[in-house]
Order: structure tokens, then sequence, then C-alpha cells
């Protein structure tokens, strides 16, 4: 059933606005929500709501914050087959893929409340016996941007930490998920009963993105961003908080690899290609998108890979729960599929699985023969189309996997474990998973990249270090003089 929404959650009510965007099911092209499109007059009043909200937020004890996370987390619970539908619906994943992420979500809130018992600060030695503290405290008002293509799980991720730690959020989903990744959240927080203003969602069009987002980093009340998106977008909003010496977190793009050794377990490495691989049709910034085999083994993985590949079924995921490639997000993503794909084979590349595109569904596509001038090689694909390519030695590998601009995460698959990590230590990415693919995730972990795959980490301690400021308090107890004369 299609849901309408003219209203705006802003500091606890639902606010009429003006103008309204449509969400389309990326399946079939129907229409799937109405959301507003709200302006520049709109962000300031979240804002100044976020604001306003803060000093009570904070105050408020930090267990009492921790129970607030917990209910919002037995809510999600509560509400996970409707989640579930609602993510197929609006962002076309297999039914699968909707149960995993409607399942994390309540981690997360689960793990943001624990991080609230943690210890908030150190006590430092004191060259004059002063007692001498580093604390943390909250920032104030957190801007946060999320994306498509896991909606609940990377909202929810931008924001129970922060909120956690005590930090007031304005929240602005994505254009193609704006129900999922955001007015889920303002229905959800409502019935848990956070405070007006602790968290408000605003949605706009892809037309009104760039006001709305410039006004999210500029504003003065807003201390802080949190953006998971494009290296492209990310870039910009991370120079436009630079300038205003705002702490920024960055969530970005990948071009991750999976290094199969010679030594492998052939259903593990076969298993990790295809499950990182075409997992959301490869919509995820962890996917494997570049499978990097010892050459004595090549014959035997792509054999057994393109076995396993050929049975994913495809088609429209809200018909079929057995569907498991549904569709690319929008007309854009399959047109920078599709012209990877033409470019690859124009240089020489060659198909051995799959290739077909109708319309917005991509058939799971291995290809070989790939090298690096061609767009395939080098640039982030984010369909389900991956590169296999052969090497030699353990330094081959290594610079291959290295050579991107690009350093998320890795897998390396290996019976020898000093191998693996010897590999390991050698990848450019800020996450390695030895005998595993490269999309993993757990609440508690530090999650990021390094190069330009983004800057700071979500996940655990780590993510309340990016949503809070440390300072230095210290106590004086006699042992410190002036020098004489003053
Ligand atoms: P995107 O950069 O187009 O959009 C991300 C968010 O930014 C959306 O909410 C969008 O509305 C907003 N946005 C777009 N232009 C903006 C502007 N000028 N100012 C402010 N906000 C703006 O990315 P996407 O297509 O939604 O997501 C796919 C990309 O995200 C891929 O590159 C993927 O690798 C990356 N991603 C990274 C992670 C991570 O954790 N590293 C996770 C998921 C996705």
């Amino acid at each position: 059933m299609k849901k309408i929404f003219t209203d705006m959650y802003v500091g606890g009510r639902w606010w009429p606005t003006e103008n309204t965007f449509f969400d389309m099911n990326p399946s079939d092209d129907t229409l799937w929500a109405e959301v507003p499109d709200v302006g520049i007059n709109e962000v300031q009043s979240a804002i100044d709501s976020a604001n306003h909200a803060f000093e009570k937020w904070s105050e408020l004890s930090f267990n009492q914050r921790a129970h607030f996370m917990i209910k919002i987390a037995e809510i999600f619970e509560k509400r996970k087959m409707d989640i579930v539908s609602a993510l197929q619906g609006e962002a076309g994943g297999w039914f699968g893929k909707g149960m995993f992420e409607a399942s994390y979500v309540p981690e997360i809130f689960y793990a943001a409340a624990a991080m609230n018992y943690a210890a908030i600060g150190e006590i430092i030695p004191s060259e004059f016996g002063k007692l001498s503290m580093a604390i943390r405290r909250p920032m104030g008002v957190v801007s946060v941007i999320s994306p498509w293509n896991f909606p609940t799980l990377l909202t929810a991720r931008g924001i129970a930490f922060a909120l956690s730690a005590g930090n007031t959020v304005v929240l602005k989903p994505s254009e193609e998920t704006p129900y999922c990744g955001g007015l889920l959240f303002a229905e959800i927080f409502e019935e848990a009963g956070v405070p007006g203003g602790v968290l408000n969602v605003i949605t706009c069009s892809r037309d009104n993105v760039s006001t709305v987002g410039e006004e999210m980093v500029e504003h003065p009340l807003v201390k802080g961003i949190s953006f998971t998106g494009s290296t492209a977008v990310g870039r910009e909003i991370a120079a436009r908080a630079g300038a205003h010496l705002k702490k920024c977190c960055v969530e970005l793009g990948g071009k991750n690899a999976l290094i199969v050794c010679d030594d492998a377990d052939m259903d593990r490495a076969t298993g990790a290609a295809n499950f990182g691989s075409f997992m959301h049709q490869g919509q995820i910034c962890m996917s494997v998108e570049k499978i990097l085999v010892q050459e004595s083994v090549l014959p035997e993985f792509l054999d057994r890979f393109k076995e396993r590949a050929s049975k994913l079924k495809i088609g429209d995921t809200t018909k079929d729960k057995s569907h498991m490639i549904g569709p690319l997000i929008n007309d854009r993503q399959v047109a920078r599929v599709k012209s990877q794909i033409d470019d690859a084979l124009e240089k020489g590349a060659e198909i051995v699985l799959g290739g077909k595109v109708d319309g917005r569904f991509v058939e799971p596509t291995i290809v070989t023969g790939v090298t690096s001038d061609m767009t395939l090689y080098r640039d982030e694909t984010f369909g389900p189309v991956v590169s296999v390519i052969p090497f030699g030695t353990d330094e081959e590998a290594v610079a291959i996997a290295n050579d991107t601009e690009y350093g998320l995460s890795s897998g390396v698959i290996t019976k020898d474990e000093y191998r693996g990590l010897g590999i390991a230590q050698k990848l450019e990415t800020g996450m390695c998973h030895i005998n595993c693919s490269s999309v993993n995730d757990e609440p508690h972990a530090p999650f990021g990249g390094l190069k330009s795959s983004g800057v700071g980490r979500h996940g655990g301690r780590w993510a309340t270090d990016t949503f809070t400021e440390t300072r230095w308090i210290t106590l004086e107890r006699g042992g410190r003089g002036f020098p004489p004369g003053f």
C-alpha cells in the first residue's frame, strides 16, 4: 500500500510542508510513497529544534539515554516484518537482505546503549601531582546524511552512537529511500517517547539536495557531520566541513579485492566470491569488485564460481522470496554499470557469465581479461559485475589489490593463517577479513576506510570518539608553583 507523508518530523511534532516528491519502487517503477520535499527554511527549523533539545538531552543521566536506545531497539524488533517489506518495496532488496538489515538495526541501538556504561575518560599522570583527566563530552547538533543501499542500517549507524553520547541529530535520508532511511525513524522515535527535537527528520528530492546539504554542514549551530555515500559527494562535504573546522566522519565508496591463494578452501573461496560480489546486486560499499586468484587454481575457481553464481535467481523481490538478485536502484546506476561493461568489452575483456541488462535488472556478471586501463578495473561499479584477475606471487596480489584510489575493505582466502595475516598487514584498506569476503559489519567494531574511502570510524567506542570532543581537565593539589616574580 502506498505511503503518503505530507508532514515532516521536527521538534517531536509533525509539521505540514508545501511540497512533496515521489518515491518509486525500483522493481516496477510504481509509486511507493510520497514524502515532503523541504528547502532551506525547514532545515533551519530542524537545526534550531535540535539545538533547543540538546541541553536537556545531554544532561540526562547516561543510563536514561541508554534506556531510550533500548526502547528504540525493542520497537525495531517488534516492527521487523513490516520493515523487511518496506525495504523490499522501497529499495528493491532480496527478502534475506531485508531480514538481515531489519535484525541488525536493533543490535546497533543495543550496542549504542552499552557504550553509555563504558568509561567516558581517563586519568592521566601529572608532573605536578594534579588530578588530570581526559574526558569526553557531546558536541551538540550533528547532521547525518545517509545513502539508499542499506538505508535503515546506515541511518541507524549514523545516529545511534551520536544520540547515546548526548548529541541531538538532524537526519536527511537518501531521496531514494526517504522512508526506510528517515521517516521510519521518526515513527519509531515518536513511539519510544524520545523527547522532541532529539531526532529531526527532513526529506528532500535530488533537486533540493545541494541547498539542504550545504545548510546541514554550514549552519553555525551544527557541530558535527556524519556522511555515508559516494566519494564525490563526501569529498565536497568534508571540504566544506573542513573550511568551518567542523568534525566530520565520511564513509565513502570502495573497490574491494578478494584474494584467493593457491591453498584456499575452494568451497569457502567461491562462497565468499559469490556472496561478496552479488549480495544486494553488488550495491554494498564493501562488495567484492576484483577477485584476484593465484594462477594455479584459477581454472578450478572459475568453474566453481560460475556454477554457484549461475544459480542466483533474478526478479522482482517483492513477488518471490527466491529472487535473490533484484533491480538496481535507478536508471543512473544501470547506465554506469552498463558503460563499465561496454568499456571493458571494447578494450578486450571477456564475459564468462551473465552480462545481460534488462531494464533495471542486471545479471550476475563475471569478467576476465580485465586490465588497468578499463573503468571496470579503476572505478567503483556498485552493481553485480566482478573482475577475476590472475596473480603469481603474494606481492603481486597485494600490488593489484592496492592499485586503486579506494581503501575500504578486503578479503583473503588461505588455509595458512600466517600467510593471511601477512597479506592483510600489507593491504591499504580500513578493514580486512581473512577467510571471508570483504563484506562484514558488526555494530561494535571499527568500521571505515583509508584513502578515498573516507575519514573517521563508526561502530562501538570508535563511534563514540567520532561523535564526542575530548577535553583536558585538571585539579591542582599544591604541586604546581609559579616562577619567582609572578
Ligand atoms: P550519494 O553520494 O549520491 O548520496 C548519499 C547521500 O548524500 C544521499 O542522502 C544524498 O541525498 C546525499 N547527497 C547527494 N548530493 C548531496 C549534496 N550535494 N550535499 C549533501 N548531500 C548530498 O551516494 P548514494 O548513491 O546514496 O550511495 C552509494 C554510494 O555510497 C556508493 O559510492 C557506496 O560505496 C557508498 N557507501 C559507502 C558506505 C560506507 O560505509 N563506506 C556505505 C554505503 C554506501
